[in-house]
């Protein structure tokens, strides 16, 4: 379909969740402030995992742990029979009579393991929450002799450089174009974030900064989305954004050749005119309107909107990720798999931490938490079906 396909969970006040509320994340800004949740009903992602929480605990048959750092896996007579986690009082033993599922992520937060997989972007960088995701059960998978595949996979995304060495997350651009450290285009800014991500990943190998350079035609705000959101003055402040009021200054102040940046802005607003991207052909996918202005648009491309009003800006651009995708290979019943395909018995893995079947492409949106609900429910289904072991 050219447009939608996504659900989008229904809004849920906080008061239905009760005492369970603060199990559940709060957004990306907030969490990162160490804030809790606003009065406002929880949407979107909050509102699924307080829906989650309230149908698992409904049944009084859940126990929710926090607090239990899962270091390793406990196996009985070559099946895993629980899991070893660390808790503030100590390691204590978590015992499973059907089965271990693992969703506890990527590891998108350890940045010795992505040097080692050879995964491009940075810990820092990722959208994944700070302190969690490094991989240790993934390890402790590999270690009960698990495979693992796409290990320099991720849910690739731009980002925008933040003043403390994070990225938000930069999606839906409605203006401005995007550069590499050389001053050239080198893609439709308009892709889907994943592609953009792949984009990017390419473009650090002209240096390790790309940039979003844009006019003030909106009051000097970035004409994307970010999550967290940004603020121009502080990223003014701590050079994460330059401003300049000619774009021979501007490429000055990013260090890249002035006459080139000045040719790609002018070639840009060339076809901004004409409403043909004869270079990267950003519009002519239904995809890209989708985040458009398409009723204020000043040419015949809502996609292409020229950079003619002073002053300039340029802000710095990171590769950033939603998590890594790559981890234990499973079958259809979500089964990690050993050596030659044989599934280890008792142990399951969903959502990151295991390779996602997806492979090196993001379908579409709603796909990284979609798969690993399915996969998790077929998990579930597929330990209740078996005979349960004598307690
Ligand atoms: C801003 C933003 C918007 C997004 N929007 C969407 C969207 O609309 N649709 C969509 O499908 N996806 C979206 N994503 C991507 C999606 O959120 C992630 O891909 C998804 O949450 C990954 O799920 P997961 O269960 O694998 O890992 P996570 O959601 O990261 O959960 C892993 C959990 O395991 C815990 N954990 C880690 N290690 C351990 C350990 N050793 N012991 C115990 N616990 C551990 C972590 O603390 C964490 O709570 C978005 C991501 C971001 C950042």
């Amino acid at each position: 379909m050219d447009a939608g396909r996504s659900f989008v969970p229904l809004d849920l006040a906080p008061g239905e969740l009760g005492e369970l509320l603060p199990l559940v994340r709060p957004a990306v800004d907030r969490d990162r402030a160490g804030l809790g949740h606003p009065e406002a009903p929880l949407t979107a992602g909050r509102a699924l995992i307080g829906r989650l929480l309230l149908a698992a605990t409904r049944t009084g048959h859940a126990h929710i742990r926090t607090g239990h750092r899962v270091t390793g896996l406990v196996t009985e007579d070559g099946r895993v029979t629980g899991v070893e986690a660390l808790t503030a009082g100590g390691t204590v033993r978590v015992r499973a009579r059907r089965g271990v599922l693992l969703a506890a992520g990527g590891f998108e937060g350890d940045d010795a393991w992505r040097a080692e997989h050879r995964v491009p972007g940075g810990a820092a960088w990722s959208m994944a929450p700070r302190g969690t995701n490094t991989g240790e059960v993934l390890r402790a998978a590999v270690a009960c002799g698990a495979t693992t595949a796409l290990m320099d996979e991720a849910w690739w995304c731009p980002g925008t450089e933040l003043p403390d060495g994070g990225a938000a997350f930069t999606l839906g651009l409605r203006g401005g174009l995007m550069v590499d450290a050389t001053g050239r285009r080198f893609a439709n800014e308009s892709l889907p974030y994943d592609r953009m991500g792949r984009a990017l990943a390419a473009a650090q190998e002209a240096g390790p900064y790309a940039y979003l350079v844009f006019d003030s035609r909106g009051g000097g705000a970035l004409p994307a989305i970010t999550v967290p959101p940004t603020d121009p003055a502080e990223h003014l402040a701590a050079g994460t954004w330059v401003r300049a009021q000619t774009l021979p200054e501007l490429a000055g102040l990013l260090g890249v050749p002035a006459e080139v940046l000045t040719d790609t802005v002018t070639r840009f607003n060339g076809f901004a005119a004409t409403g043909t991207d004869e270079d990267h052909h950003r519009g002519e996918d239904p995809y890209d309107l989708f985040f458009a202005d398409t009723e204020n648009a000043p040419g015949p491309n809502p996609c292409l909107v020229p950079l003619d009003r002073a002053p300039y800006y340029a802000a710095r651009l990171v590769l950033s990720d939603l998590g890594t995708k790559g981890g234990l290979r499973t079958d259809a019943h979500a089964r990690v798999l050993g050596a030659e395909d044989r599934p280890l018995t008792g142990l399951y893995a969903t959502g990151n931490t295991s390779a996602s079947f997806t492979g090196r492409v993001y379908p579409g949106p709603g796909v990284p938490i979609g798969t690993a609900m399915v996969f998790a429910s077929l998990a579930v289904r597929h330990m209740a079906a078996q005979p349960a072991p004598a307690a």
